[in-house]
């Protein structure tokens, strides 16, 4: 019986046979639809699923630290606190002068702000913690179960190698940035997110959305399914209905696809893995596509976010008061 894990619905659920293209495996996995909450999920979780982390997966780079001076970070402070909300004449003025932060657009609006502590669950080796520190952000922590052991870096911040019930304390802002769909338990998840979560505090997540265009057109060749790293490809509905069932709310959703659901899933359409020497990623001048379909690609991808089909969304969540 193919019993959904998010809504316990098991009334034709569709089952399809999805395949390794990342690296070109092409091992066979099954999942299944919902036909309730729309998941897309796993049948089962394979056993040897580390086999489908190779070090080539994963950036394991470790970010420059970046030396500044005290005069310098509190400069560029008042600059981003001015970005993000609260006013001051010199941060203004220096937005002007040097340009703006360079703070990811997920980030501008939400309501996060400096002072905020900042955990970052699926952090890899902290290249965007590192980004954060150097526009002035100080309560910063990640955590990873894949990095090779805890690393504390010099300019300020620590990632702790382990999982989210593994770490101490509470946290004003909880960002999972396509980590969620990894996770063999995302009612345990959930249940986690629920006692990490400071009072007030915001919870972010990136995920690709199975409730898009592209898997509607690509179906098991739509390269976010990501099999069998990705056990669990959301909806909207699912994602609302997995938030709720522990306590949380969904206050706002950005969608962000990009021309690569285009691409990678056409390519995966032609059997050629996102790894392969002629994958748009690697060489895109001997890959299957023209400049102008890759601009086209970018164009459709804006479309289908402003009409909320893009593939892959951000949701912000708190809990219900
Ligand atoms: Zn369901």
């Amino acid at each position: 019986m193919l019993k959904c894990r998010i809504c316990g619905n098991s009334i034709n659920n569709e089952l399809h046979i999805a395949r390794e293209m990342v690296f070109g495996l092409r091992d066979e996995f099954e999942y299944f639809q919902c036909t309730s909450c729309g998941c897309l999920q796993i049948k089962d979780i394979p056993p040897d699923v580390e086999k489908y982390y190779p070090p080539e997966y994963y950036s394991f780079e470790i970010p420059e630290p970046q030396r500044i001076g005290l005069l310098r970070d509190l400069l560029k402070r008042r600059r981003t606190a001015s970005l993000l909300g609260q006013r001051n004449v010199l941060g203004w003025l220096l937005g002007v002068i040097y340009g703006a932060p360079d703070l990811p657009d997920w980030l501008l609006g939400s309501g996060v702000q400096l002072e905020h502590r900042i955990l970052d669950v699926g952090s890899g080796s902290g290249k965007l913690l590192a980004r954060l520190r150097n526009e002035g952000f100080r309560e910063l922590h990640g955590v990873d179960p894949f990095i090779k052991s805890d690393m504390i870096q010099e300019n300020g911040f620590c990632i702790c190698k382990g999982e989210l019930s593994d770490i101490d304390g509470q946290y004003d802002v909880v960002m999972l940035h396509h980590s969620l769909e990894h996770m063999p338990d995302p009612h345990l998840a959930f249940r986690l997110l629920g006692q990490k979560l400071a009072h007030n505090g915001l919870v972010l997540i990136r995920i690709p959305v199975v409730s898009s265009f592209a898997w509607e057109k690509y179906k098991t060749s739509w390269f976010k399914l990501d099999a069998p790293r990705h056990f669990y490809l959301h909806s909207y509905e699912s994602l609302c209905l997995l938030a709720r069932s522990h306590g949380f709310q969904v206050v706002e959703l950005r969608y962000d696809s990009t021309a690569k659901q285009f691409w990678a899933s056409e390519q995966c359409l032609e059997g050629i893995h996102y790894l392969a020497d002629n994958s748009y990623r690697n060489d895109p001048h001997n890959s299957m596509f023209t400049q102008a379909q890759i601009d086209r690609f970018e164009e459709m991808a804006q479309e289908l976010n402003a009409q909320r089909k893009g593939d892959q969304a951000c949701f912000y969540l708190r809990k219900c008061s």
